[in-house]
């Protein structure tokens, strides 16, 4: 007599595979004026919203169009109208002017800051960007 005593292990192998075939090239996006290709975020990302056909900037969803975040680049998307080509939309007045204030932001005027200290007169408290790598 013999008392057969049988355990299962619950040994439940899974298999994850994790692809990682995330493409980054297929993240690029392309200037609607000078054709230039690069990543999402270094565009503008200018939006005709679904309802309405609001045109707005970098939210929203419906058809987008990018565009550098350049001068040129702006002024010739409003002189050849190529936002509102790509967009297939009225693009107004107030889009571009909007769009020139995200630059004014951007392309800082020139600071002045850099006074020319030939000469050490004195402990010049130079106020320094400390551009930190984290
Ligand atoms: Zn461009």
């Amino acid at each position: 007599m013999s008392s057969y005593n049988r355990r299962s292990p619950p040994s439940r192998i899974r298999l994850i595979s994790n692809p990682a075939a995330v493409n980054p090239k297929k993240n690029q996006r392309r200037c609607v004026s000078c054709r230039r290709t690069g990543e999402r975020e270094s565009f503008w990302r200018i939006v005709r919203v679904h309802p309405g056909w609001q045109i707005q900037l970098n939210e929203g969803m419906g058809r987008s169009a990018y565009l550098c975040p350049r001068e040129e680049c702006l002024r010739l998307a409003q002189r050849k109208n190529r936002l509102a080509r790509a967009l297939k939309a009225r693009v107004d007045e107030a889009v571009y002017e909007q769009l020139r204030s995200e630059l004014a932001k951007i392309v800082k005027p020139k600071a002045s800051a850099t006074a020319s200290s030939e000469s050490s007169g004195g402990p010049v408290d130079d106020q320094r960007e400390h551009a930190r790598k984290n």
